[in-house]
């Protein structure tokens, strides 16, 4: 397909001349962040794991040395966020090794390890040793009866709690990663209050894709979302920690539009949830970014080296052993036309928050197949979409979905508007 982007833009940094407040990034030239999946190798066996992850590594993980070529190459964007993902990062015995070399390249990084023993309070003050910023956890539920079953192997969340203790003593910041879908929606507040207990920085909430091990029905319905949002939002304004929405940029909406209605009743305040909470998660240098989508400030590195727009949207764009990195992300077909929201289909093409939203590329891609088209997990019926299909020029939005889902095999009810 091609694109009616502009030219190429010349070769800068984010890092030229100091860095950009985050809010001003350019993400056509460098994304905020790179994850890289260092291996699928984990001794947890979670439900819905997008990597499929297995006991053992593959042989064909990606060498040291390619490593090593690989954060060079994420350096050539900027200092800017690389995260060692798995798996389990620490099933990689140079780890501690890749670690130091990224910090001594200038990189700023992160590690999320799975909450297993090798997760020892040695390995950890090794880690920051070498230079990581922040370490992240995943934990599911506020007690073991949800985590534990999400994750299929029992003391996982006392491991969680005990990783984030030992990471915190240690002086290093921390964060938890939570997968929302129908297993704890009821757990959130109850969650929440773990987290302050446990003084993270940044509670990333991931909404569910239906990749890897996550099936369709497990995704929680586009009015859930809508209510997590809202209670998100609302939290973003005590918590001593900052929150941020993954896979669902539908929330950037949600926080404008309470904003909005907020400033109506002369209630507004002057923070702005969408690039800084109360600011945080900025002490360790991470901090977060406004905005980012799939492939738009974000890169995912698989454990092989393939390109991927993010971990939920497996199109790659090409591999570090064969493909110059820095140029794949600016100028591949795949990346360009994700960032170009001129192109999306369906009811977000005419939406007044495509600017700020642009609705998860991975959810739509699982659902329908094509990349572009509208986010099916979203409860906002645009204006106009709603005049188009007054006037018979677009289909009722369950219409529009049914057919696509149809089409592309996917047994799915209507999530959407
Ligand atoms: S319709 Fe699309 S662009 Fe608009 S808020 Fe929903 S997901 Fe975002």
């Amino acid at each position: 397909m091609p694109s009616p982007r502009s030219p190429r833009k010349p070769e800068r940094t984010h890092g030229d001349g100091g860095d950009p407040p985050w809010g001003s990034l350019d993400f056509d030239l460098a994304p905020f962040l790179v994850i890289w999946e260092t291996t699928q190798a984990c001794d947890l066996a979670c439900k819905h794991c997008r990597a499929e992850a297995r006991p053992d590594r593959d042989p064909d993980e990606l060498t040291t040395a390619e490593a090593k070529k690989l954060l060079a190459d994420v350096r050539r964007f900027g200092p800017i966020v690389f995260v060692f993902s798995g798996g389990d990062c620490l099933k990689r015995p140079d780890i501690v090794e890749l670690v130091r070399y990224g910090h001594d390249l200038g990189l700023r990084m992160a590690a999320t390890p799975a909450t297993t023993p090798l997760a020892s309070r040695e390995t950890i003050a090794d880690l920051k040793g070498a230079g990581l910023a922040r370490l992240a956890v995943s934990l599911d539920g506020s007690h073991p009866g949800i985590h534990d079953a999400f994750r299929q192997v029992d003391g996982s969340f006392q491991h969680g709690l005990r990783i984030l203790r030992e990471a915190r003593d240690l002086g290093l910041s921390t964060q938890v990663n939570t997968v929302i879908g129908r297993h704890n929606l009821d757990d959130i507040d109850a969650l929440a209050d773990l987290m302050s207990e446990v003084g993270i920085v940044f509670w990333e909430v991931f909404f569910l894709v239906p990749v890897g091990r996550a099936r369709p029905e497990d995704v929680a319905g586009a009015e859930a979302f809508e209510d997590v949002f809202h209670r998100l939002y609302e939290l973003s304004k005590t918590a001593p920690f900052d929150i941020k929405a993954t896979a669902a940029p539908q929330y950037n909406r949600v926080v404008v539009q309470r904003k909005v209605e907020e400033r109506r009743a002369g209630r507004a305040g002057d923070t702005d949830v969408l690039t800084e909470g109360a600011g945080y998660s900025m002490a360790d240098g991470i901090g977060r970014a406004r905005n980012v989508n799939d492939g738009d400030g974000f890169l995912f590195v698989s454990h092989t080296g393939e390109f991927f727009p993010s971990g939920f949207l497996p199109l790659s764009a090409g591999n570090v052993r064969s493909h110059d990195l820095v140029e794949t992300y600016r100028d591949s077909t795949l990346f360009r036309e994700l960032r170009d929201r001129e192109l999306l289909k369906g009811k977000c093409s005419v939406c007044e928050y495509r600017p700020l939203c642009g609705g998860s590329r991975a959810r739509a891609y699982a659902v329908t197949g094509d990349p572009l088209e509208a986010e099916p997990y979203c409860a906002h019926v645009p204006l106009r979409y709603r005049r188009m299909v007054e006037a018979g020029e677009a289909l009722p939005v369950s219409e529009y979905f049914r057919e696509r889902m149809l089409k592309h095999g996917v047994p799915l009810p209507v999530q959407s508007g």
